[in-house]
């Protein structure tokens, strides 16, 4: 059957992305054939609601036609230009533009890159160069959080927190160095935002003092921790943080791969908070995962130093498909349909989600529930006081995601039981009561395991 000799060519020839490979071969692929809407449909016909949007990135929703049609009209005109030389395409000069015009505070220029781990790698090459012009070189050191997620580049992976992205890769490198995540559910300073705000505050300056003031060129966070388990910290977190840095002089990378272009409500999470950091690093929701695209955004004062710092000379960091046109043509589509009222319905869709989620804080697998706008999450935990985390032997990711799947929905499950959520904004009411549906059931189901029902005795 049609599907299952792409299964055979698969095993035998595509390598998948953060996989066991042994573990895949075994399971074998599960072809994805169209989509519209919410929902996506495979190979043999099933059709299941992707409540995570691909990869938290199909923010706009599948088959939008006007999108296709700007791809095509501008593949048609004008596939590819470099930006090298000196040379330039209308669509990517407009998208800058429209994006400084609505990124916050002075982050008005715009370095585009072809996903999110080539944005943070392109921030740690700027971030270096710009210390140089400065005259402190010394400042070479870059912290992050621990269950941060900054990419899969060689130095990104470092800043990334996930031990599966260091295991065997010989990273992170010293330079790169980790504080605790401010994580409310699992903070060991308890769950009062005044707590957890100053003990991410304390940590951050003994961590600088622990390195040396002199040496520490930048700290990188997430509005909202994503790959690390969806990690909300409290209101005010972001801009406590963002002023210690500014008080330090050490810049600050707000990193929006996931959180940018509507996820958490407006266009950028950092608006939420006032916050103008020096980089903000974007891709996914830009052109909403129908072609690939990144966008790093350099505060005035950064791009100044730099220019400054070269001079004449080039400052030798770039991609052959840099402000590729084709991709900032979709870009500035995409763009139109969220300002045209999918940021709106992504907002009354997140809060429908969010209470609904809320609802099954009293099935007894859920510990927490936590999100912003359409990014949430259930923890489950087989002891709500003691908060034990679901164990190894349950298989959280694995059985958790197929029974999601045999239900018709897809969810992102994270190995530490905790169920990830990024629906696409254009979801109707019925596409986010049925995601509850499927997610009530999947979790009764969860309950039945032997696994966890043994567990849950112990
Ligand atoms: N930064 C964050 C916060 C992300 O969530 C991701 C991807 O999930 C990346 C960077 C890397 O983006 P990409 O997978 O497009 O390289």
């Amino acid at each position: 059957m049609y599907s299952n000799s792409l299964i055979e060519l698969d095993r035998a020839h595509l390598i998948h992305p953060v996989a066991s490979y042994r573990g895949h071969e075994a399971q074998g692929v599960r072809v994805l054939a169209s989509a519209k809407g919410a929902t996506v449909t495979d190979a043999y016909g099933r059709q299941l609601i992707d409540g995570f949007a691909g990869l938290w990135c199909v923010n706009a929703g599948y088959g939008h036609e006007s999108i296709v049609e700007a791809a095509t009209r501008q593949m048609r005109e004008l596939p590819y230009a470099t930006a090298y030389f000196g040379l330039g395409s209308e669509p990517a000069i407009r998208l800058a533009a429209e994006l400084a015009e609505r990124a916050p505070g002075d982050l008005n220029h715009i370095y585009f890159t072809l996903g999110g781990s080539d944005a943070v790698d392109s921030t740690i090459r700027f971030i270096r160069y710009y210390w140089i012009a400065r005259g402190k070189p010394r400042r070479d050191q870059f912290i992050s959080l621990e269950q941060g997620y900054h990419g899969s580049s060689t130095v990104g992976a470092g800043l990334t927190a996930l031990p599966n992205f260091h295991a065997g890769f010989g990273i992170p490198f010293d330079w790169q160095h980790k504080i605790p995540s401010p994580y409310p559910y699992r903070n060991p300073a308890g769950d009062d935002p005044k707590w957890i705000i100053a003990a991410s505050l304390a940590a951050l300056r003994a961590k600088v003092e622990a390195i040396g003031a002199d040496r520490v060129a930048a700290f990188y966070v997430e509005p909202i921790q994503g790959s690390g388990g969806v990690i909300v910290p409290p209101k005010g977190w972001l801009k406590a943080m963002r002023d210690l840095c500014r008080e330090l002089d050490i810049l600050f990378v707000a990193d929006e791969v996931i959180t940018g272009f509507g996820r958490t409500g407006p266009l950028f999470a950092c608006s939420e908070e006032d916050i103008v950091p020096d980089f903000m690093t974007t891709a996914k929701g830009l052109t909403s995962g129908y072609v690939p695209m990144g966008a790093v955004f350099m505060a005035d004062h950064v791009y100044q130093t730099i220019a400054e710092g070269a001079g004449a000379s080039a400052v030798g960091h770039g991609y052959t498909y840099s402000a590729h046109p084709v991709s900032a043509a979709v870009a500035l589509e995409v763009l139109k349909l969220y300002e045209g009222g999918l940021l709106e319905n992504g907002v009354k869709a997140g809060a429908r989600l969010m209470a609904g989620l809320e609802a099954m804080r009293d099935h007894p697998l859920v510990g927490d529930v936590r999100g912003r706008g359409m990014l949430a999450a259930i923890e489950l935990v087989t002891d709500k006081t003691a908060r034990t985390p679901l164990p190894a032997e349950t298989q959280p990711a694995r059985r958790i995601f197929d029974r999601a799947w045999e239900n018709g929905l897809v969810i992102r499950a994270f190995a530490n039981g905790v169920l990830g959520y990024a629906p696409p904004l254009c979801c109707t009411d019925a596409d986010i009561d049925a995601i509850l549906e499927k997610t009530a059931k999947t979790l009764d189901q969860t309950l039945e395991d032997p696994d966890v029902r043994r567990a849950l005795r112990d």
